[in-house]
């Protein structure tokens, strides 16, 4: 793979400082990314659904100083110093200062926040390393005015990879696929690309509900959780099935075809969490009141004929996918019964959205 394109090759302006915001969102996986190789390269092509309100905002500061040999940035969260997540944001710099070597030019003050809970499997992972990418190209653009939009989003999309595999499905919408694959065309292993094909009105505009059914922080780290593939007995038939799953939904969101969708994402998101109860050690992430959710939404279904499913990300909160002809009465539906399952009945609606937005 052609990494060294998205090293600047040409003399960039010299600014003293600069100050750029970006929105970005979380994104909810239709057919689910888990195993990875080094550095941060899928064992498998995965799509998802760029969300709309579950979004991170984040302004950086950028002020000249003497270059160093490392990245050097303050990090505030909610408005206070948030040590636990630089750990995470040093490694990233690190990691991209090859391509972003003007970054160590800069004094960096990062100022964040999420519009939901961190850590907890709703990918705040994502919308936070893909705005602080996004910031990181807003400042090359100004150092490299000729940048055209198409190579900053791709290269944002690779920078985020590089912190956090599914961030680089966070930088465009409303469907995007991360990873190599023969029938998606353009698609690649170091960066997300927006989903190639016409998409039918069935998928426009679909709803996202996010159950809170434990707002605490993961048991499983997605590192660990990535890790537990390495020895998986499982893992090259997951991998297997994943990519042809991902042939599969590319058809179905071409023709439409909502009762193969249904059964497809279901079927992804109880994989996932297969590959999580047959790991060594294993893990259950589910709480009882996941599976409660899960089968009222089955009994829903069938009830009212209804398209509605889930899916789940590594965690217990439940994701309420639905159409968009459906979302009054699923609303209903949700604040009625499957509230009660939630923490403090809480839950977030979302729905598709079209990815990162300069504030
Ligand atoms: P999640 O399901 O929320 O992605 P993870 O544990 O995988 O849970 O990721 C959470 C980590 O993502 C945090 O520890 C922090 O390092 C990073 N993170 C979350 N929000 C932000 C943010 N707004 N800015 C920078 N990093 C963030």
């Amino acid at each position: 793979m052609n990494t060294a394109q998205f090293i600047p090759d040409r003399p960039l302006e010299t600014i003293e400082k600069a100050s750029f915001t970006w929105q970005t969102p979380s994104n909810i996986a239709l057919v689910k990314y888990w195993g990875k190789s080094d550095p941060q390269i899928p064992k498998n092509a995965s799509i998802s659904f760029t969300l709309k309100n579950c979004h991170t905002i984040t302004t950086i500061d950028f002020s000249k100083k003497e270059t160093t040999a490392e990245a050097v940035f303050e990090l505030f969260f909610e408005g206070k110093e948030k040590e636990e997540f630089k750990p995470k944001i040093a490694s990233f710099f690190k990691r991209v200062q090859a391509y972003c070597p003007y970054i160590l030019g800069y004094k960096m003050t990062i100022n964040s926040e999420n519009s939901f809970p961190h850590s907890s499997g709703i990918a705040s992972s994502a919308s936070g390393l893909s705005a602080i990418a996004m910031c990181l190209m807003s400042l090359e653009k100004a150092l490299n005015p000729n940048l055209s939009k198409d190579a900053l989003n791709k290269k944002a999309s690779f920078l985020a990879r590089l912190g956090s595999g599914s961030a680089s499905r966070s930088i465009e919408g409303p469907l995007v696929v991360w990873g190599n694959h023969p029938e998606i065309a353009g698609s690649s292993d170091v960066f997300g690309v927006q989903f190639p094909y016409k998409v039918h009105a069935n998928f426009e505009n679909y709803q996202d509900a996010i159950l809170l059914v434990d707002k605490g922080e993961k048991q499983v780290s997605s590192t660990v959780g990535h890790n537990l593939m390495h020895e998986h007995p499982y893992a090259e038939n997951r991998f297997t099935q994943a990519n042809e799953n991902l042939g599969k939904i590319s058809k179905i969101l071409q023709e439409g075809n909502m009762k193969d969708f249904i059964n497809l994402v279901e079927s992804e998101a109880l994989t996932l969490h297969a590959m999580m109860l047959t790991s060594n050690p294993y893990f259950i992430l589910m709480k009882p009141n996941t599976l409660e959710i899960i089968h009222k939404i089955w009994e829903y279904r069938l009830a009212k004929n209804s398209n509605i499913c889930f899916t789940l990300d590594a965690g217990a909160n439940v994701h309420v996918l639905y159409p968009e002809n459906e979302k009054e009465a699923i609303n209903q539906f949700i604040e009625s019964e499957l509230a009660n399952y939630c923490q403090k009945k809480q839950y977030i609606y979302d729905s598709v959205g079209l990815g990162a937005k300069k504030l």
